[in-house]
């Protein structure tokens, strides 16, 4: 309807030239210089609303924790192409720097902060800094995860506590600190990268699941608190993809995996970072509290 682009002028009101100079702090950033224009050869086509409504409109802001590599380098990657300004976090700063470079080389803004998600004060005190940086934080991807498998007689207490905090307890810090500048805001996509493992289970890895099956609960809890002040929470849970995750299969587990897939191969980091930029975009208010399944048919 005709009041739908005032609205979204609202939402986001200043201008790139408000953006600030890179820090000292040691993150970069190419914000000062930034002008998506007409994508290029080779970059997604995808034109988000606040790209439509002209260059006096403020790129929206995301950060993506688990950027240094993987499903989160490729989600940063996705969210640059899309017109975002990303903040990438993760504890190698030499990776992320590297990832950083990719993303400006192809025109787009990011910022690099290594960061323990681990520990909470350092990452809600990130979240808080980057939202009050560029006066917005707008979108939300907890990526960052690990494993510590084993089967459950033999799992120590440490290892399940370690996953617990890294998969979930960091998501929930993040989600309370974001919770904030997006309320502010009136506008926000959480995001949390979540695993089949946590909606079927898998023999050892009962931490892993368990945190996995956690960030469900959290995030359709999310959805219906937040969904009033205009911020959207859903999950999106991969199944076997391409990633240094699953180094630790042997070829043999591999082929075995690969012949019960109805697609018949593992994903790649791509497949996923699509279905973070749909559900990221200004266009997804209306999708909330959600588990998207990317798994190439492994649970249908
Ligand atoms: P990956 O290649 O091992 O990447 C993991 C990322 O998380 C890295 O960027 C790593 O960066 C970061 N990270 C780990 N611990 C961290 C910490 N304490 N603080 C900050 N960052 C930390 O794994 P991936 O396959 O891309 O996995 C990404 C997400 O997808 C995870 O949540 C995973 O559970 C989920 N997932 C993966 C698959 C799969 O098959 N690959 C399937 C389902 C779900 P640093 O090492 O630099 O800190």
């Amino acid at each position: 309807m005709g009041g739908a682009p005032a609205r979204e002028s609202r939402l986001q009101s200043a201008s790139h030239q408000d953006l600030p100079e890179p820090a000292a702090s040691g993150w970069q950033s190419n914000a000062a210089q930034y002008n998506p224009g007409p994508p290029r050869a080779g970059q997604f086509s995808f034109i988000a609303p606040s790209e439509r409504l002209g260059p006096a409109i403020e790129t929206r802001v995301a950060i993506v924790t688990g950027a240094s590599r993987g499903i989160g380098r490729a989600i940063a990657l996705r969210l640059a192409a899309d017109g975002r300004l990303v903040v990438l976090v993760s504890r190698s700063a030499e990776a992320l720097g590297a990832v950083c470079r990719e993303i400006q080389q192809a025109g787009g803004v990011a910022e690099a902060r290594p960061c323990d998600v681990a520990d909470g004060d350092a990452l809600a005190g990130l979240v808080e800094d980057v939202a009050s940086t560029h006066g917005r934080l707008d979108i939300l991807v907890n990526n960052a995860g690990i494993t510590r498998d084993g089967l459950v007689l033999r799992m120590s207490d440490e290892d399940f506590d370690t996953v617990m905090q890294v998969n979930l307890r960091s998501a929930f810090v993040a989600c309370r600190a974001a919770a904030r500048p997006m309320m502010r805001g009136r506008f926000g996509r959480i995001i949390n990268i979540s695993s089949v493992t946590g909606i079927i289970g898998n023999p050892g890895q009962a931490n892993y699941a368990a945190a996995k099956a956690g960030l469900i609960g959290m995030t359709k809890s999310l959805a219906k608190e937040l969904g009033p002040k205009g911020i959207t929470a859903n999950v999106v849970a991969p199944g076997f993809v391409e990633t240094s995750m699953l180094d630790a299969l042997s070829p043999q587990l591999r082929e075995q995996v690969t012949k019960t897939l109805p697609v018949r191969r593992f994903g790649r980091p791509e497949e996923i970072a699509h279905a973070v930029s749909f559900v990221a975009s200004d266009l997804s208010g209306y999708l909330t509290g959600q588990v998207l399944i990317i798994d190439g048919g492994l649970v249908c």
